[in-house]
């Protein structure tokens, strides 16, 4: 819960993105109703509504306000970069599942970062693989500055208490644990990982130990977790573990073993899980993040290739990390032209890109992934985009 002190400070951000109010109106009240939707906390003097949304009082929010309410960037907002492909744990719905090539070296990572940057990008999420075992990861989350936010996805393998106090040093905004059961034996089931559930629970205590790192815990719900009591009872366990935010998603068909309609999460049960999060969040504490709420109509809806971009390991582009395409790749294109050529193709919609399309992926499927970019450009000319989310009108209305 925030303190008077940090509600002060919420005044003060506000107050101090003034800017803010040269948006057009309506975008402001679409602001104003959904940020009304969630508790800002006090990390460590960050102001968090979210952690898919900068810290309210952090420069890569004013970034957010200048470059793309204001200025109405057409570059990326999000990015999300693989540093490596290396992991102990073998979940089956890894969205790199069967991913291959030659991984992108340091230089080429900050070199991504420093671009992405460039672009307009306020946002990064480190994933892969285990970032963890990416050894120049402070070095990375360092290049990332204070001008954007980090998020760091893991497993917690690998981590210490003395890399944990460097990530934070380093300015790591956001950390975020998997973990997909509140109990032990099915977490390790699904990572195929005898102790990936106690090294969950020991990194999610070195983070909040280090003191000012947002922590999170990343949940994918299978198809069975999708009703509202196992979440419930997952969310009261999760509160238990003194964490900020539960950031929660279902699994996607990304990968062939989920390219399966039963498996797919159906309307009434993603509506049922934004209400929930409503009501959740209506009580403060720990801030439930249901990614497919963000993503939903009257919200942001789906922004791969349009305000999202994923990087993987080695250095291919697609439009999202669950999207199994790629339009280039960084070492023989600039990130900037790649992104530039992807976007025509995307232009936002109000539903989930893979969970519509993902029959039409599984149709030029051949084998490797990412499908590559001339078999990528093929399945464009059959998809079919529906209305913008709501933001998006109020942004591009005239
Ligand atoms: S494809 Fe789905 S998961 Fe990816 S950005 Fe769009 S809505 Fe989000």
């Amino acid at each position: 819960m925030i303190t008077a002190a940090g509600k002060l400070r919420v005044a003060k951000a506000i107050v101090s993105n003034p800017a803010m109010i040269k948006a057009k109106p309506s975008v402001n009240w679409f602001f104003c109703q959904y940020l009304r939707k969630f508790t800002v906390i006090d990390v460590g003097g960050h102001l968090v509504i979210h952690s898919h949304l900068p810290p309210l009082n952090s420069v890569a929010y004013k970034r957010f306000i200048s470059e793309h309410l204001l200025a109405k960037s057409a570059g990326p907002s999000h990015a999300q970069i693989g540093i490596t492909n290396a992991c102990p744990q073998h979940c089956e719905y890894c969205y790199n599942k069967g991913r291959a090539g030659d991984l992108m070296d340091s230089e080429t990572i900050l070199g991504v970062v420093r671009d992405l940057k460039r672009m307009g990008i306020f946002w990064i999420g480190l994933t892969g693989g285990e970032p963890l075992l990416n050894k120049d990861l402070v070095n990375i989350v360092e290049t990332i500055g204070d001008d954007c936010a980090s998020k760091l996805f893991t497993t917690g393998c690998g981590l210490t208490k003395e890399l944990a106090a460097d990530l934070k040093q380093a300015g790591l905004t956001y950390v975020t644990v998997s973990l997909d059961h509140w109990e032990a034996e099915k977490h390790d089931t699904v990572r195929k990982y005898k102790g990936a559930f106690r090294t969950a629970l020991r990194a999610i205590e070195t983070f909040l130990g280090s003191g000012g790192i947002h922590v999170s815990v990343s949940a994918v719900l299978s198809k069975e977790m999708l009703k509202l009591d196992a979440v419930e009872e997952f969310l009261r366990f999760l509160k238990g573990l003194e964490i900020h935010e539960a950031w929660l998603s279902e699994t996607k068909p990304s990968v062939q073993a989920y390219w399966n309609k039963n498996l797919l999460v159906t309307e009434q049960e993603r509506q049922s899980l934004i209400a929930l999060q409503d009501r959740y969040n209506e009580q403060g504490g720990m801030t439930v993040n249901y990614l497919s709420h963000f993503e939903d109509a009257k919200h942001f809806g789906c922004t791969a290739g349009h305000k999202m971009v994923y990087v993987d390991a080695f250095g291919e582009v697609s439009p999202c990390v669950f999207i199994p395409m790629s339009f280039g790749n960084v070492r023989a294109r600039s990130i900037r032209e790649i992104v530039g050529d992807m976007r025509e193709h995307f232009p936002s919609e109000s539903e989930c890109f893979i969970n519509r399309n993902y029959e039409i992926v599984q149709k030029h499927f051949e084998g490797t992934s990412p499908i590559e970019k001339e078999a990528s450009l093929k399945i464009m000319e059959e998809v079919e985009f529906g209305p913008l989310a709501r933001f998006f009108a109020l942004q591009y209305k005239q």
